[in-house]
Parts: C-alpha cells; structure tokens; sequence
C-alpha cells in the first residue's frame, strides 16, 4: 500500500514538473532527422518560377515541418543554439527554406554567439523586407522573405564593420546552397 502511495506521489510530480515545462531544456527544438526534410518540397518545382505570394496556410502546413511553420508563417523563433545552421562554416549561399530566395551568403556570416546564424549583410536589399516589430513589448526590425513573405528574424544596429548590422536569423526559415544542391 506504502509502494503505491509513493508511485502515485512520483506520477503526480512527474505530471507538474512535465505541465511547468521543466524539462523543456532537455528537448531539442527539432530534431536533425526532421531538420534534413526542411526544403523538400523545393525539389518538385522550378523555385525561381513558382508563385509563392499566392500558396495558403494549407500548402506550408503541407510542405513544412512544425517548426519550420511556426517560425516563417507565424512569427516563431527557434530556441537558441539547437538550430541546424548557429554553427555552420561551409562556403556558399542560404536561401528561404520556404521559397528558395537567395537571402545571406557565407561570407557575411559571422559569429555573433547569440545561437542564431548571423550575418552583417544580406544578398540583395530587394531580397528582403524590413519592418518595424512593436510586438511582446520590445522594439524591433523584422526581416522577411520578399518573395513568399517567411518570416525569418530581426535585424539589429550591433553587427560588426561594414554595415554594423546583425540579421539575427532562424535556421529553420533558411536552407544552405549545398543542402539544397542535394535535394535536386
Ligand atoms: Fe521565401
């Protein structure tokens, strides 16, 4: 009788600490299996030719891992350093993950040790649309996909030289040249 009073003890502080979130650090935000099916759907069409301002939330929920749906299309962020690009040296150039738009090249990357990619500059300013973010009591830019519209991070005036820019940018919302190369 004393076992069951313990087992039933330990379920119920098991059930609160899992409702509270506590073991939340434990998880990883989106596991790397899942993380290599991101971009997928760009394989199937010519992604320079699509008309992506017109796909619905049907289609990205579709063609988009979870995450990768709650950051572009409603303005999530990925948790810091569980990312698939944070750390990520290759040479090359990251498109949108959600339309293949051409947006950061590797040689503006740097390490900014936020847990983000970052970068100094992007592309093309045309590539990109900046918008001002008032949200959750902060007072931010946001940078978006011109193309499709992805949500993909902010930018902030603390970026090294030239620009002193830092487009602080959500992995899943990017997909590397090279990774993309492989999905053809
Ligand atoms: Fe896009």
């Amino acid at each position: 009788m004393k076992k069951l009073k313990y087992l039933a003890i330990l379920i119920a502080l098991t059930f609160t600490v899992n409702t509270m979130g506590l073991f939340d650090f434990l998880k990883k935000t989106e596991d790397i299996e899942v993380q290599k099916t991101i971009g997928s759907h760009l394989e199937k069409v010519d992604y320079n030719k699509e008309n992506w301002s017109s796909k619905d939330k049907t289609y990205w929920k579709k063609v988009m891992t979870p995450l990768q749906y709650n950051v572009t299309r409603e303005d999530g962020t990925e948790r810091a350093f569980t990312g698939r690009y944070w750390d990520e040296k290759r040479p090359g150039v990251y498109h949108c993950s959600a339309c293949g738009h051409e947006l950061f090249k590797s040689e503006t990357k740097y390490k900014s040790g936020t847990g983000w990619p970052s970068f100094y500059d992007v592309v093309s300013k045309g590539n990109v649309k900046i918008e001002d973010d008032s949200r959750f009591g902060m007072k931010r830019t946001e940078v978006s996909c011109a193309r499709c519209g992805a949500h993909l991070g902010h930018v902030f005036e603390d970026g090294p030289k030239p620009t002193g820019l830092r487009y602080c940018i959500n992995s899943v919302s990017l997909i590397h040249s090279e990774d993309l190369m492989n999905k053809k």
